[in-house]
């Protein structure tokens, strides 16, 4: 089965084609930050625009890369929510549209559940054991991008139990907020891990927000202020910058491991998989392989281009659901807040 996945729900255009039998096919991302560097973050109407612009030529593109034309497809997936309103029906208007056009069907995908299967994509024994019909042994997903700071248990495909979150802040806006707050332009979150690799260790201190009480929440708010602070009171050298950045990191890294600890302890599970932008910070992805070593347990993540927003997941969690013979009705709707455990489970079929 040959998917196109669509993924617009905020300032990235991502689309891809996955086929069940082979894996991704190809796929193309085209970022808006340019647009958005302007007014140092998301302008939600510029966005909706700049997707109108992007989608139909990133769809000919793709599919000219995969080899293949639109009658070649089975089915389309597209970001259904969680995301901006206005960027998300533009993506479920074509994926709609086209699906009708070519009388397969059209699946929905949360935004968060293509970032939480991305890594299974990536493994070509854990993808074949999917589509052969067996769910994968259960395992904890931390998932960490720009908008959400998430621990769900995951009982089976579609079966989610969020564990913990963020109160607040986002990991991800926290490491962009802080970026900014030391003068690094938007988005600064990968631009301060670089800066961070420049840093010495220990030369600044901020603490591990919500690790001395019990619980998997997580508050990212009150370590920007920390910063600030920090920033305020220094000589803001260029070194300086770098040391506080590797402060800042470090606290963010320690606080997320020491909640991951927590959550495969709770659910006794021996699997844990990273996604979302976040999950592409090295000092993130050396930590956690280090405890899941210490603890006996495995830890997955997707290389660093499927972490961030792309087509490949929407089109591969949409290709789980459709095997499953879940699909939407004729309309187009979408979902700008969802909860994903309200998801419905899949019934995974040997393809
Ligand atoms: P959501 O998925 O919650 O809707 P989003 O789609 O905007 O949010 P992603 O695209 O998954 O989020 O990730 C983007 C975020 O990841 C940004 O906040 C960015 O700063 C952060 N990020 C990307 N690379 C790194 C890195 N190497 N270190 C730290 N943060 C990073
Ligand atoms: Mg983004
Ligand atoms: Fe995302």
């Amino acid at each position: 089965m040959k998917v196109l996945g669509i993924e617009t729900s905020c300032d990235e255009t991502g689309v891809a084609v996955y086929d069940t039998a082979g894996g991704l096919s190809a796929h193309a991302v085209y970022s808006q930050i340019a647009l958005h560097a302007l007014y140092g973050g998301v302008v939600p109407e510029l966005a909706s625009r700049d997707h109108v612009r992007k989608t139909l030529p990133l769809i000919r593109q793709t599919l000219a890369e995969a080899g293949l034309s639109t009658t070649d497809l089975d089915g389309v997936a597209y970001t259904a929510g969680p995301g901006l309103v206005g960027a998300l029906l533009v993506g479920a208007g074509v994926a709609r549209a086209l699906a009708w056009s070519l009388d397969v069907p059209a699946i929905g995908v949360h935004h968060m559940e293509g970032h939480l299967l991305a890594p299974l994509m990536d493994d070509p024994v854990q993808r074949n054991a999917l589509h052969a019909g067996r769910q994968p042994d259960p395992f904890v997903a931390l998932l960490v991008s720009g908008g959400h700071t998430q621990l769900v248990g995951v009982d089976g495909i579609g079966r989610y139990r969020l564990l913990g979150e963020t109160l607040d802040d986002a990991a991800g806006e926290a490491f962009d907020k802080t970026a900014k707050l030391m003068g690094l332009p938007y988005p600064g979150g990968p631009q301060l891990a670089a800066i961070a690799q420049q840093g010495r260790p220990g030369a600044f201190k901020f603490s591990r927000p919500m690790t001395d009480r019990p619980g998997l929440d997580f508050s990212f708010s009150g370590l920007k202020t920390q910063v600030l602070l920090a920033w305020r009171a220094s000589d803001q050298a260029e070194s300086t910058r770098a040391d506080i950045a590797r402060a800042f990191e470090d606290a963010v890294v320690d606080t997320l491991a020491i909640k991951c600890a927590r959550a495969l302890d709770a659910t006794g599970f021996r699997r844990l998989v990273v996604s979302g932008g976040v999950g592409a910070n090295l000092r993130l992805r050396a930590k956690l392989k280090d405890l899941a070593e210490k603890r006996g347990a495995v830890v997955g993540f997707p290389p660093p281009v499927l972490c961030t927003d792309n087509g490949a997941m929407i089109a591969f969690a949409g290709a789980l659901r459709l095997q499953a013979g879940q699909q939407e009705d004729l309309g187009v709707h979408v979902t700008p807040r969802w909860d994903m455990s309200t998801l419905p489970a899949v019934e995974l079929v040997s393809a």
